[in-house]
């Protein structure tokens, strides 16, 4: 994983962002509940099954961050041609001026499976788009340090496990990019 860089204009809202690395998860188990149906989904190939776990997870999620609800296309492959955000989005994106999230099960190339640990990883962090613009107000949404971890908060909450304290190396440029050394051992 690895930061956007700083951006010439919208710096304070950058460092907010960046800045910001919690984020409130839900008291209840209803998202882990959503994400098991999800993973049983998957393992039998049900696609409609997946879509109806995916739009009832981000229904859920919206409403606890008081946001408007986003829309979600589950694609059986990646599209060849996907809007790139700057930072590679390899398993789904999200457009902020329709609030699309779409989420693709097989790598176009290859047509590997996603597993479901990176399809709940991706779902959380195009939800996470969602609420930089949604919740926070932010002009964009960066892939900021911050983002990372609110993204990771919402992923260790969904699944049952527990967070993990990520450590991150200075890049140049004003980039960090995660030390999954550092961050798997502690
Ligand atoms: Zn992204």
């Amino acid at each position: 994983m690895l930061t956007d860089c700083p951006p010439r204009k919208s710096r304070a809202e950058f460092h907010e962002s960046d800045r910001v690395k919690s984020l409130e998860v839900p008291q209840n188990r209803t998202l882990l509940e959503i994400a098991k149906r999800l993973d049983s989904a998957m393992r039998s190939d049900r696609i409609a099954d997946v879509r109806s776990a995916c739009g009832e997870f981000l229904a859920t999620a919206s409403s606890f961050y008081g946001v408007p609800n986003c829309a979600v296309r589950v694609l059986a492959a990646r599209p060849l041609r996907v809007r790139e955000r700057g930072t590679f989005e390899l398993f789904g994106d999200y457009d902020p001026k329709t609030s699309l999230i779409r989420v693709w099960m097989r790598t176009a190339v290859r047509k590997e499976v996603t597993s479901f640990g990176t399809f709940v990883s991706t779902l959380c962090h195009e939800f996470c788009h969602h609420l930089d613009f949604q919740k926070f107000g932010f002009p964009d949404s960066w892939h900021t340090r911050g983002f990372y971890e609110r993204a990771a908060a919402l992923y260790h909450h969904s699944r049952g496990t527990p967070p993990k304290k990520l450590f991150w190396v200075p890049l140049r440029g004003g980039r960090w990019r995660i030390d999954w050394q550092r961050t798997n051992r502690s």
